[in-house]
């Protein structure tokens, strides 16, 4: 009892040091640096002030191949994780403490076993993981701020760990807290949702011309008009998590396309960014 006493108030003088730390001069700098932070009302940025500070109070950052991350990365790294906790919990993110982050894209280990049976070693470079239980693992080069990007890793990652927390990823996040959010309901308009994007997207492919190499610069034109980065089709978990990004960053195209899904979101969420950045004057890439 004494030792969990003193544990927790070591955890909230790490909390205080790191509010302190986000003051009036570094707190609206770092808004500004995130474009899709744009717009929050002032409680709601206080809110959003608060789970940052916990996660820099309660997350060892780690830099690999020689990286040392700074305290601005840090910051950087925490103010957009906590964007999807904001109308929720900070305890959704308990349970792990490790981020570590590369300079760059890194190279993991995959097995895939293909319909005949056989399985496949390979290494693949990616932007960044997040294990069961472990770590999220990030690449700084993709998780920095960057306005012209339409991508987002780190939300990416941490809608990862929102989906595992109840038990597997498989699109569904826990819903314990969500009275107003029916399990078979999310599973309905999720799996709709889905299967209308993989039509799509099969569409497209049959589409492309057969010299051309799907996985090209030149065929990225074809995929331009989705809603959502192809990479979403590759199973529900992904789906989740890819529609995360584009729900916080760039909502506009996912709104239009599957109100559904897209409502769904913003009760899950408890956020609407899209009215948030349209107030906000955000206009977006694929705005209409
Ligand atoms: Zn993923």
């Amino acid at each position: 009892m004494l030792r969990w006493l003193t544990g927790r108030a070591a955890r909230d003088r790490a909390i205080d040091q790191a509010l302190a730390s986000l003051d009036a001069q570094v707190w609206p700098q770092l808004l500004a640096q995130h474009r899709f932070l744009l717009g929050l009302d002032e409680h709601s940025a206080e809110t959003l002030r608060h789970h940052t500070a916990w996660i820099l109070a309660n997350k060892a950052f780690h830099g690999a191949h020689g990286l040392q991350v700074t305290p601005d990365m840090r910051r950087s790294i925490a103010v957009q994780a906590a964007l999807p906790i904001l109308g929720l919990d900070t305890s959704l993110y308990r349970g792990w403490t490790q981020i570590v982050v590369y300079p760059g894209g890194f190279l993991v280990a995959r097995t895939d076993t293909d319909e005949a049976g056989v399985v496949h070693e390979y290494v693949q470079e990616t932007s960044g993981e997040s294990w069961e239980g472990g770590p999220v693992i990030l690449s700084w080069e993709d998780a920095r701020p960057d306005p012209d990007t339409l991508a987002n890793v780190v939300i990416h990652e941490f809608a990862h760990k929102l989906d595992q927390r109840a038990g597997g990823a498989d699109g569904m996040p826990g819903l314990r807290a969500h009275r107003d959010l029916d399990a078979r309901h999310w599973r309905d308009v999720l799996e709709t949702t889905f299967d209308d994007f993989n039509a799509w997207v099969d569409e497209i492919e049959a589409a492309i011309p057969s010299h051309m190499d799907p996985e090209s610069d030149a065929a990225a034109d074809w995929y331009a008009d989705l809603p959502l980065d192809p990479y979403a089709a590759q199973d529900p978990a992904e789906f989740f998590a890819v529609s995360s990004e584009s729900f916080f960053i760039e909502p506009w195209a996912m709104a239009a396309a599957w109100p559904d899904w897209y409502g769904l979101l913003v009760q899950y969420y408890r956020q609407d960014p899209l009215q948030r950045l349209e107030q906000a004057g955000v206009s977006g890439q694929t705005a209409p």
